[in-house]
């Protein structure tokens, strides 16, 4: 069975079409500027060229209707017709206590995202809007929503809850959620097969490190806490945005600068972070690179990073009473070998052995500990979409 998999943005749709009968990639690309002009990435894997143009999109149905031209016609294509993409699974952003695991779409469900639109003001309606394009450019074909927040859904009540006003959760569902869930789930997997043990028997700590960051702490395969909270604004310091906080701050500083608490909250989403600290940029690289010709406040916000992950992994060892696998997974866990050694040092009390040489490996599935490391700490590359398109297939065919 081929499957499309979509990852909706407000202005974006990224895709993936994979064949998986053997879980193959037969193409990829990314629609940006929905709305706004339109531009395709699509990349072709069969040896056919990339499509990388311009094209008018003022909507997701345009949008999805341009990618499955290109997935078909002769010049781009990768399958003869619409008719062999036998499902599509969307990434969904929010499911709130609603979806503790994957579903196939319909219009229950539907409704059921709609209901979260609340605590994901800015995601769960561009993923609306791409099931919503998909029907209407490919009719019957099933679809599946993966949700971010469903792994975490076995989080108990006292790694959940905020200590606040009961009715806040009652009335207001205010708890912690909890994201990257799809990505937790594929590494912890992958970890324990690598490790060559059961998950059942495994305290995991995953640490997904990107432009948006968060820690898992995984015992016996469930989600039993992890850093992002009511929203992906919790947590670690981010590219963006500032993580934990102290939650008197934005009305300190909407009193001292008559700012309002939405333009200090999109301070704090959009402005804070490493980019906030350093003054440089969000990008890790850049970070790197300034803080190696000197640049202190860049120096400091990668510091600040690494201690924030060290303080986060000691807490979830204590949460688990124990931790035998560390993974670094997303496009700073994968590939910033500096950050990786960095966060080892602080680890030594847990038995941690960072080896230098594994670790200045990038982007590849690898142990970077040293064989008599007591934890093992691995670097796994993610791959969510591999686990959507999965979800999509087992539930499709048992439907
Ligand atoms: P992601 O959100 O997983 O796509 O990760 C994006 C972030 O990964 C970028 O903002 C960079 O900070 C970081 N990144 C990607 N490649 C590298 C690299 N080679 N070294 C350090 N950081 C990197």
């Amino acid at each position: 069975m081929k499957i499309l998999v979509i990852n909706c943005g407000s202005s974006s749709l990224k895709y993936q079409l994979l064949d998986m009968d053997d879980e193959s990639l037969l193409a990829k690309g990314l629609c940006e500027r929905i709305g706004i002009d339109g531009h395709l990435k699509h990349q072709p894997q069969n040896g056919k060229p990339v499509f990388d143009e311009d094209l008018p999109l003022p909507t997701h149905t345009e949008a999805i209707a341009a990618v499955l031209e290109k997935l078909t016609c002769p010049e781009y294509g990768v399958v003869s017709g619409m008719d062999e993409i036998g499902a599509v699974g969307h990434r969904v952003v929010h499911g709130g206590e609603k979806f503790a695991s994957s579903v196939v779409i319909n219009d229950d469900v539907m409704a059921a995202i709609a209901e979260c639109v609340p605590l994901a003001p800015l995601h769960n309606p561009a993923n609306i809007t791409g099931i919503e394009a998909c029907k209407a450019v490919m009719g019957d074909v099933p679809q599946v929503a993966v949700f971010d927040t469903a792994f975490h859904q076995t989080m108990p009540g006292k790694a959940y809850m905020y200590a606040v006003p009961y009715e806040y959760y009652k009335d207001l569902q205010i708890r912690r959620y909890g994201f990257h869930g799809t990505s937790h789930r594929y590494v912890s997997a992958r970890a324990a097969e690598m490790m060559g043990k059961p998950i059942e028997e495994l305290k995991l700590i995953s640490c997904h490190m990107g432009n948006g960051s968060s820690i898992c702490a995984i015992d016996g395969g469930r989600s039993v806490d992890t850093s992002m909270g009511f929203t992906p604004i919790a947590g670690l310091p981010m590219g963006t945005r500032c993580g934990d906080i102290d939650v008197s701050i934005p009305d300190y500083v909407c009193q001292n600068t008559g700012k309002d608490v939405t333009t200090v909250t999109n301070e704090l989403n959009k402005k804070s972070g490493v980019l906030g600290v350093s003054g440089v940029s969000s990008d890790f690289r850049d970070l790197t690179k300034a803080a190696g010709e000197g640049n202190e406040r860049a120096a400091l916000a990668l510091e600040m990073f690494q201690y924030a992950v060290a303080k986060t992994i000691g807490a979830y060892a204590a949460a688990m009473n124990g931790v035998d696998g560390i993974i670094f997974t997303a496009g700073v866990g994968e590939n910033d070998a500096a950050c990786r050694a960095g966060i080892g040092q602080y680890l030594g009390y847990l038995g941690v052995e960072i080896c230098p040489n594994c670790n200045a490996k990038r982007g590849q599935e690898t142990f970077i500990s040293t064989a008599d490391s007591k934890v093992k700490v691995m670097v796994i590359p993610t791959n969510e979409e591999l686990v959507i398109a999965r979800d999509t297939k087992e539930l499709v065919e048992n439907a």
